[in-house]
C-alpha cells in the first residue's frame, strides 16, 4: 500500500506539516518544575462537583509551582453539546473564581496555544492525522452503522470480545482500490488508529495519585477522526495536550481505561506523554454502602446547587480542600485564619480511591468559614446571593445598608464568633425580624408562665429602658425587674431552692426576647436591642403587653 498516496487522497487540503504545528506553538518559558495543566470540560450544560474537583488539583498544582493553567472548551463532541452550554460552563467556573492564566473565556480566546475550543482546531488534527496515514498507523474505515452492529451482533453470539480489531477490522487491510472506489462513491468514513497492541501484553505505568498500575495493551483500531472530521476526545487530548505543552493531566479515573490507547498514540505521533492524575470518584453513603455521586439520584453533584443553596464559594474550596487532602483540617485547626491560598497541597496526599461526599460536614465547615467572614464581607456575599434568589432580601438588605451590617456583625469578630449560617439562604430566616414588615411572634410564652407575670415584667422593663445603657447596667435592670416579682435574680440561688422562686431571670430575659424578637432563641438580645434602636422595642413590647390584655 502505497500510504503516501492514501494521506494525499484522504486529505487534499492538508499542506501544512507537523514540524510547521511545532513552530506554530513553541516550548513554554517556565521556570523549572513549573506545571502546566488544563480543565478540559466537555459543554454539556451540566457543571459537576467533579470537574471543580478536577479544576482545584489542577489549579492548586499549577500555581504552587509557578505554572500555568488554561482552559480548553473540548466541543467535540456536538451531539452532547446544548446551546449555550459553553457559556454556562465558562460562567461557573468563573464564580467559582479559578483563575486560569489563558484559554476559553466568554469574549473569546486568551493565549497564543489556541483555539481553545477543539472543533475550531480540526485543521491543526488533520495535520497529524495525514502523517499517521502517511506513516501507516492510521487508516480509512467506511463501515456503515448497521455493519458496525452486526459486527458487534456476531462477536456476542461467539463470545468474542467486542470492538473492531483483528479479524473484525474490516477495512485495515482493504487494497487501495476499495478506498478509491469508496471515496468515489461519497461513502462517509472515519480514520481508524491501527494498533499493534495485543490482550497478552502488560503495560507499566505509574499514575501520580493511583500509583504503579499494570494495563493491558490496546489492541482496537479506535476511531481517532469521525466522519465529520473532527476528533475523537483520545486524538484530540494527544495532539493538545501535547501543541499546548501540558505537564500534567488531571482528570477522572474514567478515562483510566483509555490509557494505554493513549500512550500508544502519543508514541505513534512521536510525543513525550504528560504526567498524569486519575482521581478517583465522588461517592456517597448510601444506607450503609458507598457509590458513586449520580447525576439522575443526587441534586448535589451539580455545582449549581450550591449556588441556589447558597454555599459561599469560600465554604465549597474549604470544604473540597478538606476532601482533597488529608492533612488540611489539622492545618486549618493550627491556622485558623490563614487564607486557604497558603496551604501546601499536595496531590500525594489525595485517595486514590476516591473521596466521600458528606453534606453534613460541608455545612459544618461552611459555618465555620462563614462565622470568620467579616461583616462587610458576609454583608457582601448574602447580597450578591439574594439578588439572584431571594428578591426580598435583597431589597431589605440594599435598603438600609448600615442598618444591615450592623445586624450581620452581631456575634462577629472576636476569638468564638457565631455559627449561625452555614447557607446564605440561612441569613433571612435568622435575621428577618430586625425588619417590621417581617417581624411576627412566632413563638408563644410557655403555660407553666401566668401572663400577669409577663406583663408585670415587661411593664417593669419599660419603666427603666434607656437603650444609651451598656450591657451591665441593662442586664442589672432586668434583674431587678425579675426580684420585684419574685423571680430569682441570681441563678445560683435559684437553681439551690427553686420553689422559693416564681422563676428566674433567665425566664424573664425570655419574655423579653419574645416580645422583642418574636423567638425563644435569637441572637444576643442586648445587642439586637442596640440595633432596633429605642423606638421598635417600645413598640413591640407595647404591643405584647396590649395582646396580654
Ligand atoms: N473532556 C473530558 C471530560 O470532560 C476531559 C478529560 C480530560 O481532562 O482530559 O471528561
Amino acid at each position: 500500500m502505497d500510504t503516501k498516496a492514501l494521506a494525499a487522497l484522504l486529505f487534499p487540503n492538508v499542506t501544512k506539516t507537523p514540524e510547521d504545528m511545532e513552530a506554530l506553538f513553541p516550548a513554554r518559558t517556565l521556570p523549572e518544575g513549573a506545571v502546566v495543566s488544563r480543565m478540559a470540560p466537555s459543554p454539556t450544560g451540566f457543571v459537576h462537583l467533579g470537574n471543580l474537583v478536577q479544576g482545584l488539583t489542577s489549579e492548586r498544582m499549577c500555581h504552587q509551582s509557578g505554572g500555568t493553567l488554561f482552559l480548553r472548551v473540548e466541543d467535540t463532541d456536538a451531539k452532547r453539546e446544548v446551546p449555550g452550554a459553553v457559556e454556562v460552563l465558562i460562567e461557573s467556573l468563573k464564580h467559582y473564581s479559578i483563575l486560569f492564566d489563558e484559554g476559553a473565556t466568554v469574549d473569546g480566546d486568551n493565549g497564543i496555544y489556541g483555539p481553545y475550543r477543539q472543533r475550531q482546531r480540526a485543521a491543526i488534527y488533520h495535520v497529524y492525522a495525514k502523517q499517521l496515514v502517511e506513516q501507516g498507523m492510521a487508516y480509512p474505515c467506511f463501515c456503515t452503522e448497521e455493519e458496525l452492529a452486526d459486527i458487534h451482533a456476531r462477536q456476542e453470539a461467539e463470545k468474542a470480545n467486542y470492538g473492531y480489531f483483528g479479524k473484525w477490522a474490516v477495512w485495515r487491510d482493504r487494497p487501495m482500490a476499495d478506498i478509491e472506489q469508496a471515496l468515489a462513491k461519497g461513502m462517509p468514513w472515519v480514520l481508524r488508529f491501527r494498533s499493534t497492541g495485543s490482550l497478552e501484553n502488560k503495560i507499566r505505568f505509574t499514575d501520580l495519585i493511583k500509583g504503579n498500575l499494570e494495563l493491558t495493551e490496546n489492541d482496537i483500531d479506535h476511531v481517532l477522526l469521525k466522519s465529520d472530521g473532527i476528533p475523537t476526545y483520545h486524538f484530540a487530548h494527544a495532539v493538545d495536550d501535547h501543541l499546548m505543552h501540558t505537564t500534567h493531566v488531571v482528570r477522572g479515573d474514567e478515562w483510566l481505561p483509555t490509557l494505554p490507547f493513549h500512550l500508544q498514540l502519543f508514541r505513534a505521533l512521536g510525543f513525550k506523554p504528560p504526567k498524569y492524575l486519575h482521581i478517583g470518584p465522588l461517592m456517597k453513603m448510601d444506607g450503609d454502602s458507598k457509590r458513586k455521586l449520580s447525576k439522575r439520584k443526587d441534586p448535589e453533584l451539580a455545582l449549581t446547587y450550591y449556588r441556589e443553596a447558597g454555599f459561599p464559594v469560600a465554604s465549597v474550596y474549604e470544604y473540597l480542600m478538606t476532601v482533597l487532602n488529608s492533612n488540611f483540617e489539622e492545618w486549618r485547626r493550627q491556622n485558623p485564619d490563614a487564607p486557604i491560598d497558603s496551604f501546601k497541597f499536595s496531590y500525594k496526599k489525595m485517595n486514590p480511591a476516591g473521596s466521600l461526599f458528606d453534606a453534613a460536614k460541608l455545612r459544618d465547615v461552611s459555618k465555620n468559614v462563614i462565622s470568620r467572614m467579616s461583616t462587610d464581607r458576609i454583608y457582601e456575599e448574602t447580597v450578591a446571593w439574594a439578588k439572584d434568589y431571594d428578591t426580598a432580601l435583597y431589597e431589605h438588605l440594599t435598603a438600609d445598608e448600615p442598618y444591615a451590617k450592623a445586624i450581620l456583625a452581631i456575634g462577629r469578630g472576636g476569638k468564638k464568633p457565631r455559627k449561625d449560617f452555614a447557607v446564605l439562604g440561612d441569613v433571612r430566616p435568622y435575621l428577618d425580624f430586625f425588619y417590621d414588615d417581617w417581624f411576627t411572634v412566632t413563638d408563644s410564652y410557655p403555660d407553666q408562665f401566668e401572663k400577669a407575670d409577663i406583663k408585670a415584667a415587661l411593664e417593669g422593663f419599660l419603666k427603666t429602658f434607656d437603650e444609651r445603657d451598656d450591657m451591665n447596667v441593662w442586664f442589672d435592670k432586668i434583674k431587678r425587674v425579675a426580684e420585684g416579682l419574685g423571680f430569682a435574680s441570681d441563678m445560683k440561688a435559684y437553681k439551690e431552692n427553686p420553689d422559693a422562686y416564681r422563676g428566674n431571670v433567665a425566664d424573664v430575659s425570655m419574655f423579653l426576647r419574645v416580645a422583642v424578637t418574636g423567638r425563644q432563641n435569637s441572637p444576643d438580645m442586648y445587642a439586637a436591642m442596640q440595633v432596633l434602636g429605642r423606638e421598635r422595642v417600645l413598640a413591640r413590647i407595647e404591643k405584647m403587653i396590649d395582646s396580654l390584655k
